[in-house]
């Protein structure tokens, strides 16, 4: 199953915004276990419209065309679409009165045009549209091309998508072979270097399929498998997850789509009744912020210190001022004194010390993204670890954060 997604619409084309829409149905399509292998950007216009959709058309088994379903001028796509598949456009009558309740609702007529917003192409399937009034299409074809036609404003193609489309991809496509998928999240490893280890498998894996994702410094592979059989399902994951993880478990930390880093470290504290607190010098505050984002943070996270100058690692948690004058912050030496401090000012189990240039300028003669990490452990020694990210400032914070994470969690 191959398909091809087009947006369409000049100010995609022309850079003045994002093509985010083509992402999320690329990526919804893949939850599906339907790969894109194209897609395109074409402007309002009829003609180059319908030279993408030969040219689609060829090579998919799925055509996406989205935007252009609006009351504008511009919006020619299903009328452009319809002309290409020669059907008609019908009126589908409860989004003609959803359009009248809304004109109703707010005193004004209706226009001619706005009735185009509840045309539906003869023989598709319609979609309707829960955050605005434009229907979508899925138009399937028994021997030939499927098209689904979408709207342009992304809550709108959001929800279409999430609500309407996925169902009617699953009942038509999937009717022969259910899929199941598991998703191996990872942290450590740069999604290139992930797809390189996992090359052979997979290039050799049909089924089930595994694809990489790469989202906010972290990496997630799905593998889908497709079968009737949710045993044989079962066993074909777990077969893959298998040779997967002799490639990379090093860097496996948890599974699922919606799972994270900072939670399966808060879960993993509040289990084993661990107590953490922080010392942030770069960060800022950015660790103890991201521990907040997960609920019930609180049984295991009493506080912590933003220690930004110099002057406040001594005054807030008591760093010795000759260590900072000998080693400079930017030092194995100031990361650790940061963590014992704050371990001790709060008696945790844990604290993590951040200190480091995050850019653009360099510290101390280290340059931009030079990260010193402090982990320390009830009375134990601190572990420290040298980090060089090389991203832009926030990034480099927010490396700095997933790392501290990450040593938490090992
Ligand atoms: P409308 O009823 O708003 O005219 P429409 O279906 O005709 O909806 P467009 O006119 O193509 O859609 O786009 C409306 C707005 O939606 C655009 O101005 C843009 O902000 C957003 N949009 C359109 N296409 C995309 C896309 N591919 N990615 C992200 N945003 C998009
Ligand atoms: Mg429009």
């Amino acid at each position: 199953m191959q398909a091809e997604i087009i947006a369409v619409g000049t100010e995609i084309l022309l850079g003045q915004i994002d093509n985010t829409n083509a992402s999320y149905v690329a990526r919804g399509l893949a939850a599906l276990g339907i790969n894109v292998f194209h897609q395109q950007v074409v402007g309002d216009n009829p003609v180059r419209l319908e030279a993408a959709l030969r040219e689609a058309e060829e090579r998919a088994d799925l055509v996406v065309v989205m935007g252009g379903l609006g009351p504008t001028k511009d919006d020619l796509t299903k009328q452009v679409v319809a002309k290409h598949l020669q059907r008609e456009l019908v009126l589908d009558e409860v989004a003609m009165q959803n359009i009248t309740t809304h004109y109703q609702n707010s005193g004004r007529s209706i226009g001619n045009n706005d009735r185009l917003q509840a045309l539906y192409i003869a023989g598709a399937q319609v979609l309707a549209n829960h955050n605005g009034m434009a229907v979508g299409d899925f138009i399937h074809q028994a021997n030939w091309t499927d098209y689904l036609v979408l709207p342009g404003p992304p809550r709108e193609l959001k929800l279409m998508f999430d609500t309407e489309v996925k169902p009617a991809l699953q009942a038509t496509y999937q009717s022969t072979a259910k899929l199941t998928s598991r998703v191996l999240r990872f942290f450590g490893i740069g999604e290139a270097a992930l797809a390189e280890r996992l090359e052979t498998l997979i290039d050799q894996q049909k089924n089930p399929t595994l694809a990489t994702y790469a989202k906010d410094g972290e990496v997630t592979l799905r593998i889908t498998a497709s079968t009737n059989d949710s045993n044989e399902a079962q066993r074909l994951l777990d077969q893959v997850e298998k040779q997967v993880q002799a490639l990379v478990g090093d860097f496996f930390y948890g599974y699922g789509d919606d799972n994270s880093l900072v939670k399966v470290v808060v879960e993993k504290l509040i289990k084993h009744k661990l107590t953490i607190t922080a010392a942030e010098s770069l960060t800022a505050g950015l660790f103890q912020s991201t521990l907040g984002t997960v609920g019930g943070v609180s049984a295991v996270f009493p506080g912590g210190f933003v220690t930004y100058a110099a002057s406040a690692k001594q005054a807030l948690i008591g760093v010795p001022a000759d260590v900072i004058k000998e080693h400079g912050v930017v030092s194995s030496e100031t990361a650790t004194w940061m963590a014992k401090k704050a371990q001790q000012s709060l008696h945790t189990d844990i604290a993590v010390s951040f200190t480091g240039a995050a850019g653009p300028d360099s510290l101390e003669g280290n340059p931009a993204g030079t990260v010193w990490i402090g982990l320390a452990y009830r009375g134990t020694s601190v572990q420290t670890k040298l980090c060089h990210f090389s991203d832009d400032r926030q990034m480099n914070r927010w490396r700095a954060v997933l790392t501290g994470l990450n040593m938490v969690l090992r």
